[in-house]
Order: C-alpha cells, then sequence, then structure tokens
C-alpha cells in the first residue's frame, strides 16, 4: 500500500541550475551545439541519463524514433505526457527545448518526493526537433504521433558533410524501417494528456509586460513559392514602358502581401496574423538586366483556418493583378500546408488557473512556431506554456528569459503538472 503525501512547494531553483549545468556542458563561445544525431547532442542526452539516475534512480528508455522517455510508475497506468527537445540548432540558446526537459525532471522528481502517483508520469525527449541537421523538424514527434513516412520523407535525406540520414540514425542505435513503431510504443503507454513548457520565442509577451502565457494552439502556415516571368532585356536599351519587369511585379506583391496581413489582422494575439516574403531570387540577376524571372515566397500564418483560407485568395488575386500590371505570367508551387493545431479547452481553463497563480496573470496566445505539442494534438489533449523570451528572439545565443519570469513560468508548469496528474486519476 502506497501512502501518499501532499506534494513540496513547485520551486525553481533546481531546474535553473540544470539548465546551467547542461549549457556549460554543451555549449561553446558561439552558444547551443546539442544538433541532433551527433557529438554534443549525445553528451546532453547522457548528462540529462546521469541527471534522472542520480536523482529519481529511473532509467531512459529510447523508443524505436530515438525518443528519450522516463516513466515513473503511478498506481494505475493512465499516464500523463510532458517533455520537449534537448537538441539545438549550431549556435543556439540556453533555453530553447530544454526548459521543458529539464522542468519536466523537477516535475517527476516532485512526484516522487510525495510517494506513488495517483497515474504514471512520463518525460520525453523528442528527437531532432530543430531539423538543424537535414531539415526535417519534429522528426520524433511525428514518428509517435505517426504522421511520419520514414521511407519518403527521410530516407534520401544527406547533410552538408555528405552523410546520410539513416546512416546519422543508425550510429545512434536507430533503424530508418523502424521508427513508425514509435506510434504503438507511445499509444500503448495509455496517454491521457501532454503538456509542454517552451520559451516563446517571439516578442509578443514581452511587449505586452507580461513573464508567462499560455498558448491556445500552433497557428496554420500556407508555405508557397511565386514565380514571375517577363522578359530579361538590356537596362540600357528598353524604355520603362515596354518592359516586363517580373522583378517589379514580386515586389509589389510583396508589398500587397503586407497589406493582406494588416487587414486579416485583428488587435488579439489570438487574431493577429503574419505574411513573410523571406526569399527573392531575380534572374538573371545582373546590374544591366530588367528581370527576366523572379521568384519570391510567401510564409502565411493565422490561427483561425478561415482567416488563413481568406489570406491565401487574397495573396492570389494580389499575384495576379501585380502579374498584370508588369506584363508578367505567375505560377504557384506548394511548400507546406499545415492546419491550424487548437489546444485542448479544459486544460487550457486549467492552465490560465496556474499560470495566473504564478505569475498573476495568464494572457492567452497562439504559437507561430510550431512545436512538439502540435503533433500531439490529434492523439490527446495537449496544451502549453511559454516563458517570455526576452529580447524576443531565439535560435541564438543571445535568446534569453529574466530569472523572475523564467521562476514563475517553472512554477506554472510544475504545478500544472500536478493539476493534470490529479484530473487524468479522476476521469474513468
Ligand atoms: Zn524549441
Amino acid at each position: 500500500m502506497t501512502h501518499r503525501t501532499s506534494l513540496p512547494e513547485p520551486a525553481s531553483e533546481r531546474v535553473i541550475a540544470d539548465l546551467r549545468a547542461l549549457a556549460a556542458r554543451t555549449s561553446n563561445e558561439r552558444g547551443a551545439q546539442r544538433v541532433a544525431w551527433g557529438p554534443v547532442w549525445r553528451e546532453a542526452r547522457a548528462w540529462f541519463a546521469e541527471t534522472v539516475k542520480r536523482d529519481l534512480g529511473l532509467d531512459v528508455q529510447t523508443d524505436p524514433a530515438g525518443n528519450n522517455w522516463v516513466t515513473l510508475p503511478g498506481a494505475s497506468k493512465k499516464s500523463v505526457v510532458f517533455g520537449s527537445h534537448i537538441d539545438s540548432v549550431p549556435g543556439g540558446g540556453w533555453l530553447d527545448g530544454v526548459l521543458g526537459v529539464v522542468a519536466g525532471i523537477e516535475a517527476l522528481r516532485r512526484h516522487a518526493a510525495a510517494g506513488t502517483p495517483p497515474v504514471t508520469l512520463h518525460l520525453v525527449d523528442w528527437a531532432d526537433e530543430e531539423g538543424a541537421r537535414y531539415g526535417r523538424s519534429l522528426q520524433g514527434s511525428a514518428a509517435s504521433a505517426g504522421t511520419l513516412d520514414p521511407e519518403k520523407e527521410l530516407a534520401h535525406l544527406v547533410d552538408r558533410a555528405g552523410v546520410k540520414l539513416p546512416d546519422a540514425l543508425r550510429e545512434n542505435g536507430i533503424e530508418l524501417a523502424r521508427m513508425v513503431d514509435a506510434h504503438p510504443w507511445m499509444m500503448s503507454r495509455d496517454p491521457r494528456a501532454y503538456l509542454e513548457l517552451h520559451i516563446e520565442q517571439g516578442p509578443v509577451l514581452e511587449a505586452m509586460k507580461k513573464p508567462v502565457g499560455v498558448v491556445l494552439g500552433t497557428m496554420g502556415v500556407e508555405r508557397n513559392m511565386v514565380r514571375f516571368e517577363g522578359q530579361a532585356v538590356h537596362a540600357g536599351a528598353t524604355p520603362i514602358p515596354l518592359r516586363k519587369d517580373a522583378f517589379l511585379a514580386a515586389a509589389e506583391f510583396a508589398l500587397a502581401c503586407r497589406e493582406i496581413a494588416k487587414k486579416h489582422s485583428g488587435r488579439t494575439p489570438r487574431t493577429r496574423v503574419v505574411a513573410t516574403c523571406g526569399v527573392v531570387k531575380v534572374e538573371p540577376g545582373f546590374v544591366t538586366a530588367v528581370s527576366g524571372a523572379t521568384e519570391i515566397s510567401l510564409d502565411l500564418r493565422a490561427f483561425d483556418a478561415d482567416v488563413l483560407a481568406k489570406m491565401q485568395k487574397a495573396a492570389v488575386r494580389a499575384a495576379a493583378k501585380a502579374a498584370k500590371a508588369n506584363g508578367c505570367r505567375v505560377s504557384w508551387s506548394p511548400l507546406l500546408s499545415i492546419a491550424p493545431r487548437h489546444f485542448d479547452e479544459s486544460l487550457l481553463a486549467l492552465t490560465t488557473e496556474c499560470v495566473r497563480e504564478a505569475a498573476g496573470s495568464a494572457p492567452l496566445l497562439p504559437s507561430g512556431p510550431l512545436h512538439d505539442a502540435a503533433e500531439m494534438v490529434p492523439l490527446m489533449p495537449t496544451v502549453m506554456i511559454f516563458a517570455q523570451s526576452s529580447p524576443g528572439i531565439s535560435h541564438t545565443r543571445f535568446e534569453d528569459t529574466p530569472i523572475p519570469h523564467l521562476d514563475k513560468s517553472i512554477r506554472a508548469f510544475l504545478r500544472l503538472v500536478e493539476r493534470t496528474v490529479e484530473k487524468v486519476a479522476a476521469e474513468p
């Protein structure tokens, strides 16, 4: 028989000390170097395994996709899953991903200190969230979600050094063909909720002067390359009215996309939308030539699927108009289309309580970037907490969150794990 005492008060000191220890072990003067499948990432995972063994006496289990799991068995097999990713981009920050994993260790320590929990707790470190080396992000969580097709999506990938992804996987004990088994591996553990603490990576909470936010879900994305074709001619010989300048068509299109984003944006974080033209390829690319063809990328994001569809339609019209005005033709090639993923209403309510308790207020905002949590949405009730980023940047060694804000976000997350365990325990 187990005698369960109340949990220790949520505290952030050990989490922050662990984050510093991990950063010291896996960063250099250019920032964090925990790129998935490489030696520094393995070093970070060794630290993780040593820490959970030392503090909890628990072993790490690696699933068929390379995700690392630590399990604190409960009275029931029903389980609450939480975690994030230990991998980083090259020259990354000290918090992106690791915050959620390291706070997860503390959640296990708190629950273990109070005896056997009523349900089972799983901490997961997802493999290759960043896609920094091979370009496919959310690899491990997508495998667990059953949405990854390794043969189609991964088998052909090669890194800059010429190493094939299947070989890099094998070096880490993973067989490409077996990665799909990660899905039944996770589902057999009866997961009832997924929770993730992450830094915001953007400037919204900082602008609102809020230390911690409740994440509503992840925005939908429509990403396309748009190609304008006109006529390449000599810059000196061709009068303006006789040109078919593909670059100018693309430029007018880019400005129109900014207006589309402004028009469809509401005033709240939930209704804010974005449109970004991040790549422009001008052909032939001489200072003395009018562009005969220009390719421009468009990345549209919105939390509301209808709004995203309207933006996409408006962008198609704007491209046709800009093409016509410059005597050009236009064609579209799709790069990525992802529906918005909305988090669970009852977990959002619980998270709001926990964040308000720790931080005084609980602003709601969607995430523009995708996260492992988005992959869990179709499988189980899911929610995330954001810690303010200040400065509001990430994927650089300058990424940071002030310690008082970090403290509040960690305490909110620890409370959320506790309440979710109680909630799942009470469910049939
Ligand atoms: Zn991340």
